[in-house]
């Protein structure tokens, strides 16, 4: 809105400019081709000087200069003008103080009044008018708002002096077009400089007098209304008045008497209106704080303000129930009271500096904060507090949460999670110890199979189940050494800045042969990112979802195998998504729990550990797999990890 209104007015200010232009240019023809019409409006009033036409010329285009502030370069050139017009201005005023320098007659002829001492001498005020309009226009563009200011209350000055010449036209009164000192300001330089002194002062209207009448205060709303309004009805009924006592329309008593009644009457009339308008606004402003103070009560936080003496001056509700006093209580208490006595002594310092430098500040559970209720109770808090501007000046406003329970649910968490991490470390433990020593018992009976194969040559039924025990305990080995390796995974993992697509060259690498036997199609879509991962676990995750994609082809179907890359929602989301024979809805949880598997052994060999390390890999990255397949028709893993902090 505010650039709005700037806008508005630089708009104004250039028309003003302009005006002086095209007025200066009409009078200017107006002398080269000595018509009268041209050079006094009306006919036998006084004319524009070609000085003063040429004066307005070069204010006019400095205006323009100064409101179309986007040609920056040209600034100068208004500056240059500005100057220039003073100059021609200064030198007129010295003229009328005897000095003889013959500016009056450089550029034209004036034998408009042949009767006059200096014919084609500005007049003593309009030339001193020019003078404070140019410094004025230059002053205007200063980033100094002192300077701005003065420049301000020149446009001011001049403002009130053609406004003065003005009222002379109007009335008819020659004493106040020649403010007794001078020949008169013609009526068209008095209407062009009134026009450049509001326009010029409206380029800073948030200063001087024009802010009373630009601002969008209550205030400027009704300086606007009412001023405009009296000015109007003051010039009316005093024009009305001259006239009356001029032509004797009655006689000079009744007429005073009608013109005060008139101005009383209107005064009262315009008071009303504005006692009515303000009396709105009180209403609404009214109900705008009878609203603040019912959502004030209704919060749910804790609201406490207090003031620059650390004095509490308001509480709502809650800070009642949560602090145990009632408002009567604690309003006028210190702040103090509602803190530990530990921390009151350092209390009005923080407090000091906080009204130094009055901005929001927000104290989150870490920092640690506690609050005292009246039964002496300490509890910790969450608080943010707000400076507030009041007419009392600034005042601070704490909102205060009760974070007591959250605090204890932290601290249970926190021990459920030792917990669980120790049990974690034990289960690791157990594992590792249980599958080590399996080992062994299994390593004697394949020694006493060999002793007995020895033992029994040519016996074929022995034979038979010596075969079947042996596989049984090499199966069984194997299994165990799965188990062993499973509870190592990620046991010495170490953090590395890691590329996903030297993992993926590496992973295709090792794959080379299976990858050419069963003319298998790899293809990376995007471009894979680099992140701080366990660099070998993470390459073990691409190596088990690849072999499984090429694993599980369809019979006569090549593999075709796509990985995508995805920054979701904080999370770094992989796919891999191949053609073979998908995975049936009903097994999508539990193929990744160990030794679960859901083909036939005959038809597709493994022990179903491949996914159950997957798992661990990605829950040990902070993510998460999943599968996503429609039978038949391919499968499409996912898994997502972070960034991980080193
Ligand atoms: P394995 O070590 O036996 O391959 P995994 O843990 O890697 O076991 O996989 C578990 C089971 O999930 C497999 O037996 C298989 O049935 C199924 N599976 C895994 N990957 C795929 C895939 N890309 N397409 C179809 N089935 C799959």
């Amino acid at each position: 809105m505010a650039t709005n209104k700037k806008i508005r007015f630089k708009y104004i200010a250039f028309a003003a400019g302009s005006l002086n232009i095209i007025v200066a240019l009409i009078v200017m023809v107006g002398w080269y081709t000595q018509n009268g019409q041209l050079l006094s409006v009306v006919n036998g009033y006084t004319t524009m000087k070609f000085n003063t036409s040429l004066c307005l010329l070069l204010l006019g285009k400095a205006l323009v200069i100064q409101a179309t502030y986007y040609f920056r370069p040209v600034k100068p050139l208004g500056y240059f003008s500005a100057g220039l017009a003073f100059a021609v201005a200064l030198l007129t005023v010295s003229e009328h103080f005897g000095a003889s320098i013959a500016i009056d007659q450089v550029f034209v002829k004036d034998n408009t009044h042949p009767a006059l001492e200096h014919p084609g001498r500005m007049s003593l005020i309009t030339a001193s008018s020019i003078c404070i309009t140019a410094i004025a226009i230059i002053l205007s563009s200063s980033q100094r708002v002192f300077l701005i200011r003065i420049s301000q209350y020149m446009m001011h000055t001049v403002t009130l002096i053609t406004f003065i010449v003005g009222l002379g036209y109007v009335f008819k009164i020659a004493l106040l077009y020649t403010f007794g000192i001078s020949t008169p300001m013609a009526l068209h330089t008095c209407v062009c400089l009134l026009a450049l002194s509001v326009g010029t002062s409206l380029i800073n209207y948030k200063y001087g007098i024009t802010a009373v009448f630009t601002g969008d205060k209550i205030g400027n709303v009704m300086a606007r209304n009412l001023f405009v309004k009296l000015v109007v009805v003051m010039v009316v009924a005093s024009y009305l008045d001259i006239y009356v006592q001029k032509y004797d329309v009655m006689s000079e008593g009744v007429g005073s008497a009608i013109f005060s009644v008139t101005i009383i009457f209107m005064s009262f009339i315009f008071t009303w209106e504005t006692s009515k308008m303000l009396n709105n606004l009180d209403r609404k402003r009214e109900l705008i704080s009878e609203r603040l103070s019912l959502i004030f009560e209704a919060m749910p936080n804790a609201l406490v303000m207090g003031d620059s003496e650390g004095k509490i001056i308001l509480v709502n509700r809650e800070a009642e129930m949560m602090f145990g006093y009632s408002r009567d209580e604690i309003l006028g208490k210190r702040l103090e009271v509602l803190l530990p006595k530990r921390y009151r002594a350092g209390h009005p310092g923080k407090m000091k500096s906080f009204f130094i430098t009055p901005f929001t500040r927000h104290y989150a559970s870490h920092a640690n904060l506690y609050a005292v209720r009246k039964n002496g109770e300490e509890f910790p808090i969450e608080m943010g507090l707000t400076p507030v501007k009041t007419e009392d000046g600034i005042v601070g406003l704490a909102t205060v949460i009760d974070i007591s329970e959250r605090k204890a649910n932290e601290k249970t968490i926190q021990e459920q999670v030792r917990e669980l991490k120790i049990r974690n470390q034990e289960m690791e433990q157990f594992n590792y110890i249980a599958s080590h020593d399996l080992q062994e018992p299994l390593r004697t009976v394949s020694n006493y199979i060999v002793l007995l194969e020895e033992d029994y040559p040519a016996d074929p039924e022995v034979e038979l189940h010596l075969s079947a025990m042996k596989q049984a305990t090499n199966r069984m080995s194997r299994l165990i050494k799965t188990l062993l390796d499973y509870g190592l995974l990620g046991r010495d993992k170490i953090l590395a800045q890691t590329d996903v697509e030297l993992i993926l060259n590496d992973v295709r690498a090792d794959l080379n042969n299976l990858i050419k036997t069963t003319g298998t199609t790899i293809t990376i879509n995007n471009q894979m990112p680099k992140l701080c991962a366990y660099e070998t676990e993470l390459r073990q995750l691409f190596q088990n979802l690849i072999n499984n994609a090429i694993k599980f082809r369809k019979k006569d179907t090549s593999p075709v195998i796509d990985v995508f890359y995805e920054y979701r929602n904080g999370m770094h989301e992989f796919t891999v998504a191949d053609n073979g024979i998908g995975i049936n809805t009903r097994h999508y949880k539990n193929i990744f729990n160990i030794f679960q598997r859901v083909n036939r052994e005959d038809e597709y060999e493994g022990y179903g550990v491949g996914l159950a390390n997957c798992k661990k890999i990605a829950e040990m990255h902070g993510g998460k797999i999943w599968v996503e397949s429609v039978y038949g028709e391919g499968s499409t893993f996912k898994f997502t990890i972070t960034n991980i902090k080193p």
